[in-house]
């Protein structure tokens, strides 16, 4: 199994599998001059089947997609269901923009993904342009009845709340809870490099947003049995259908309780979300390693995994991928 020095199980793993995107998020996208992925540096299908079998293998219990945009990447159904085929492998869940997703939804339920987030932090079609460089809200949106019908259960919603931007909606995208039963959750902005800096003045703290929730109505806390709720608190209203969700990478870091490992779409594992420090399993593999080696690689990785994150300690430094590069 894969136990950390801090005796952390590890056994979720974040796989990339493109730095490609269709929308230019301001505070995701890379600042400019930062340089795309060529086809070569991105790992093939059968490189992440090969690395996920073998972290399977060793105890991953849940893997979960993301990129850049993984419904943008050729093949991704046939490479889902590929993956949903591993023996140990009990959850299989995907991140997107929802873009795409009207015409994805029933394929990735038959590829085995039961579970899906969409990232949308706004309800406002101007709005939703200026923040993502598209105006796409309208099949977001019905991507994510599709999503519903198809029969994913929970669609969850994550929204990054930045102030100034978008933190009027709030209390719109709490109200989703009443009559659909999604589970809306509001993730603190994160410090990493992108076209638009991150910068504490706009940075509003889980404690600030349910605040502005409660001024409107109180929140009833759910019990929390199911681990595949992640670090996300959850509450629900009296009258409500769905379940809000909190996530405070910031300001009350969950890495005590830290399971992940981040695959980068070049071939990086990463232990911390927020630490540099990579080991490169791409060189290794095509230098011809054996899956022997490979499994060492992970274990070392594992080995490791720092205690947390410094975000806020001074001599904390913004990471020098962006989500996109890292897979978020
Ligand atoms: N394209 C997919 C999507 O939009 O969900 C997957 C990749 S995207 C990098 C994953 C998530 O990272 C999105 O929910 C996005 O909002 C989040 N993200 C990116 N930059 C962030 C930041 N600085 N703080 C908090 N979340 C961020």
């Amino acid at each position: 199994m894969l136990i950390d020095s801090f005796k952390r199980k590890v056994d979720y793993l974040r796989i990339s599998v493109t730095d490609r995107c269709n929308l230019r998020c301001i505070y995701c996208v890379p600042p400019p001059g930062m340089e795309e992925m060529t086809c070569r540096d991105i790992l093939s299908y059968e490189e992440l089947l090969r690395i996920a079998r073998i972290a399977v293998g060793r105890g991953v219990t849940k893997i979960r997609i993301t990129g850049g945009e993984p419904l943008v990447r050729k093949g991704i159904l046939n490479f889902l269901s590929e993956l949903s085929k591993l023996e140990g492998l009990k959850d299989l869940s995907l991140t997107t923009n929802g873009v795409f997703l009207r015409d994805f939804a029933k394929g990735l339920v038959s590829a085995g993904v039961r579970r899906i987030n969409i990232s949308l932090d706004t309800l406002v079609p101007d709005k939703y342009e200026r923040i993502t460089g598209g105006d796409h809200i309208y099949r977001v949106l019905e991507g994510i009845e599709e999503a519903e019908r198809a029969g994913m259960n929970p669609v969850k919603i994550n929204m990054v709340v930045i102030k100034g931007l978008n933190d009027e909606e709030i209390v719109d995208f709490a109200m989703l809870t009443k009559k659909k039963p999604y589970h809306i959750r509001f993730i603190e902005y994160m410090p990493f490099e992108a076209k638009e800096g991150w910068k504490r003045e706009r940075f509003l703290s889980t404690r600030d947003i349910m605040k502005e929730i409660t001024r409107f109505q109180r929140l009833i806390p759910v019990d929390q049995e199911d681990e595949r709720t992640g670090p996300a608190r959850l509450y629900r209203f009296e009258d409500g259908v769905g379940v809000l969700g909190f996530i405070s990478p910031v300001s009350e870091h969950f890495c005590s309780s830290c399971n992940r490992l981040r695959l980068t779409a070049d071939g990086k594992l990463r232990t911390c979300l927020f630490s540099d420090e990579e080991i490169d399993l791409k060189e290794m593999m095509r230098r011809g390693c054996s899956d022997k080696e490979l499994e060492a690689l992970l274990f070392t990785a594992v080995r490791k995994k720092p205690e947390g994150h410094r975000i806020n300690e001074p001599s904390f430094k913004k990471c020098s991928r962006g989500m996109n590069l890292i897979g978020g």
